[in-house]
């Protein structure tokens, strides 16, 4: 049998970390196995509708390299894919589970509803139908829809026994099948409830495996039931926990968690985020950490999927970046850095590649750029506290002494480059008969006025070109003298 997930995001603006990561595990379940990957828009919701909010999701895959076989942009068998274009299909199906006794017409006012909510002597918070119109004729029902009456028409619950079912993640889970509503399936102005249009859609689309967040879990029973009702076979389910911002807060937008956007706007390389997201609750059979997406559809499996929530860790997320970005072939960093870069050095002639060169073993992200380079374009105003570092064994005295001894052997070079500056600061230092450091550490901080900075001395002589290279150095002397 053919492996079909689909991925059935509500199109809300931007694409949250939680939903990426079922994407994700949807494609690669899909793809580990040979599969089919399907997306379909849940956009039934209109009151959360939001413009171009539909080009984001796929903005999203094609960036992450989730390629779905089939969706309302590629086309395939099962279309339409976008669920408020299926709006016509539904009520045949709910009528048909009413033919088989498993849904009945509900004409029950709102009025009547809401007094029963309060009646229950629960609260609110459990109002199960009391199954009022369940108990109506053939022949009221008839009249009432001959009237045209408004209705809706509702699942028929068990009442007695249990119903289970096998989660791939969280196990067997049963209810008792008295707790279950006798749920809504259409609604009165003829449009499906959610709960029923999925268990449609997933059944027409072929689905073989529904992949959803854990919220989902306890609506499950119901779903099976539908289905059973239908005599269709249910999916495999795999719930997903939270993505969690806390031990206690699940990640949320709107309490300013960070979106997939947000992270890429941040700089974070989108394969590091696939690669980090991926382990927000899957686990390899092995400790490796750094997977490519291809890797990751060779490796996955669901049984490495766990049911304890995962916590989302931009710290975490950062070092992975910084892998990314060491491990990136040089052309490739490069290109990515190229944009930030320029915009950071401005108008200077300063050689970007050399500068990226040095850049790229020390970025987490791409947004660290531009306070990397910030003193290639001008040296900062620094104190000469700069100049004392235990390890190098150098102190403002020490400093002084060989930045005026560097000058002049800078001055002399004919050519300038990393060998030639390399070779007349060590044969000072030989000179001189200190320690590297104790000459290296000056001017590199005279250079770059920065207690770190990319590159040592060296690079950085070479880069800033002789005259600026001198021009900071004396300034270093005058601070120094000071
Ligand atoms: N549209 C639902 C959501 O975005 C999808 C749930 C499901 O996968 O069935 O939460």
């Amino acid at each position: 049998m053919e492996i079909r997930t689909r991925f059935a995001p509500s199109p809300t603006g931007y694409m949250h970390i939680g939903n990426l990561r079922t994407a994700l595990y949807e494609y690669l379940i899909a793809k580990s196995q040979g599969g089919k990957f399907i997306l379909r828009i849940e956009d039934t919701d209109q009151g959360r509708l939001v413009e171009g909010a539909t080009d984001i999701i796929y903005n999203t895959l094609k960036m992450t390299g989730l390629h779905h076989d089939e969706g309302p942009d590629v086309g395939g068998e099962f279309g339409p894919y976008i669920q408020s274009e299926r709006m016509g299909m539904y009520m045949d199906y709910a009528k048909e589970l009413v033919e088989k006794g498993e849904a009945y017409y509900c004409f029950c006012t709102k009025e009547r509803l809401e007094a029963l909510k309060e009646n229950n002597g629960e609260g609110a918070a459990f109002a199960k139908y009391d199954r009022h119109c369940f108990h109506l004729t053939k022949e009221e029902v008839q009249e009432k829809l001959n009237a045209g009456e408004p209705f809706v028409i509702r699942q028929k619950m068990p009442e007695e026994g249990t119903t289970t079912f096998q989660d791939m993640v969280y196990g067997e889970i049963t209810v008792e099948n008295k707790e279950l509503d006798d749920q809504i399936l259409m609604k009165a102005d003829g449009f499906p409830t959610y709960n029923f249009a999925n268990v449609v859609d997933d059944h027409l689309m072929k689905i073989t495996h529904v992949v959803r967040g854990s919220e989902y879990l306890s609506s499950t029973p119901k779903y099976n039931l539908l289905y059973q009702a239908f005599g269709w076979d249910a999916p495999v389910y795999v719930h997903l926990p939270a993505v969690m911002r806390d031990a206690h807060h699940k990640l949320s937008k709107r309490h300013g968690d960070k979106s997939f956007e947000d992270l890429v706007r941040e700089g974070f390389l989108v394969e590091a985020i696939v690669n980090y997201i991926a382990l927000l609750g899957w686990s390899p059979s092995d400790n490796t950490e750094i997977f490519t997406l291809q890797e990751l559809e060779e490796k996955f499996d669901i049984a490495g999927l766990s049911k304890s929530p995962a916590i989302f860790d931009i710290k975490k997320l950062t070092w992975m970046n910084g892998e990314y970005m060491k491990a990136m072939e040089f052309e490739k960093f490069y290109a990515l850095a190229e944009p930030k870069l320029r915009e950071a050095l401005g108008e200077t002639q300063l050689d970007g590649k050399k500068i990226a060169v040095l850049l790229q073993k020390r970025l987490e992200t791409l947004n660290d750029i531009p306070a990397l380079v910030a003193f290639f374009k001008e040296l900062p105003v620094y104190g000469t506290e700069l100049y004392t570092h235990k390890k190098m064994k150098t102190d403002d005295a020490i400093a002084l002494t060989s930045l005026k001894a560097a000058i002049p052997v800078l001055q002399e070079l004919a050519e300038w480059s990393e060998t030639t500056i390399h070779d007349s600061l060590i044969a000072l230092v030989g000179e001189m008969g200190i320690k590297n450091g104790q000459l290296l550490w000056p001017v590199r901080t005279a250079l770059s006025g920065e207690p770190t900075s990319p590159g040592g001395a060296i690079e950085l002589a070479d880069i800033l070109g002789k005259e600026e290279t001198l021009r900071r150095l004396e300034k270093g002397i005058a601070l120094l003298s000071n």
